[in-house]
């Protein structure tokens, strides 16, 4: 591949057994590296260097990797992957709150990172995509059709009936193929600001979304939970 063409990672961690590994495995696989080993110029790379992908530690020396999350997501859309060895729930549910696309949890293989790094670079492409899919009015996957016109959802040709508040479920998670919406995001989006913070209200909607669009509702093929974090749509090209 030419030079120019390569995807450019750039890694942001202080620990240099991480860095080392992450960087050797990226570059045998033709990958552009940068690192960095602090927050301050973590933000720096990010507006000078423009990388594809930043694969970002949460533990850095001079600030919390989310506080960087918060700040680059003011201005651009750049996948950033979270490496942490923080495996509460709700320190995953936070970061993707803030903006982050992904979350790999500390020890990982290099098989586990490559596929994360594909698929967020790919999903930036695919988000593009969508946009245009979202132009049409329409969103596909599989034999499932979201009409954004004419508010409907369709299961191979037929009207899935879904509910105005369902539609809307489903809408988002369509507009978001492929990301994992928090249940925090999706009631905040659905509802507004202000709005309660029990993720029961989901559970009741997505249990009668899946009994209308799911082939096997006990088995979902369309939309996917992802526990206690939120719920994720197939992208179209899963
Ligand atoms: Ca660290």
């Amino acid at each position: 591949m030419a030079n120019e063409l390569r995807s450019k990672i750039l890694i942001v961690e202080d620990d240099p057994g991480i860095y080392k590994f992450l960087k050797h495995t990226l570059a045998t696989e033709d990958y552009s590296v940068i690192l960095c080993t602090t927050g301050k110029e973590a933000i720096e790379m990010i507006s000078s260097h423009c990388p594809d992908c930043i694969l970002l530690d949460l533990g850095l020396p001079d600030m919390d990797g989310n506080e960087i999350i918060r700040s680059v997501r003011a201005w651009t859309s750049t996948p950033i992957i979270v490496i942490s060895a923080r495996t509460m729930e709700l320190d995953k549910a936070n970061a993707l709150d803030l903006g982050a696309d992904d979350y790999l949890t500390k020890p990982f293989g290099k098989i586990e990172l490559l596929a994360r790094i594909r698929a967020a670079i790919r999903h930036t492409r695919t988000t593009s995509r969508d946009e245009g899919i979202a132009l049409n009015g329409v969103f596909e996957v599989g034999d499932l059709k979201i009409d954004y016109h004419k508010h409907r959802v369709y299961l191979a040709g037929e009207d899935t009936n879904l509910t105005p508040n369902e539609f809307r479920i489903v809408a988002l998670l369509g507009k978001h193929a492929g990301q994992v919406i928090t249940y925090r995001a999706m009631l905040r989006e659905l509802w507004g600001p202000s709005a309660n913070r029990d993720n029961k209200i989901l559970r009741v909607h997505m249990a009668s979304i899946r009994r209308k669009i799911e082939p096997n509702p006990n088995e979902p093929i369309y939309i996917f939970t992802e526990i206690g974090v939120g719920y994720r749509m197939r992208s179209a090209d899963e």
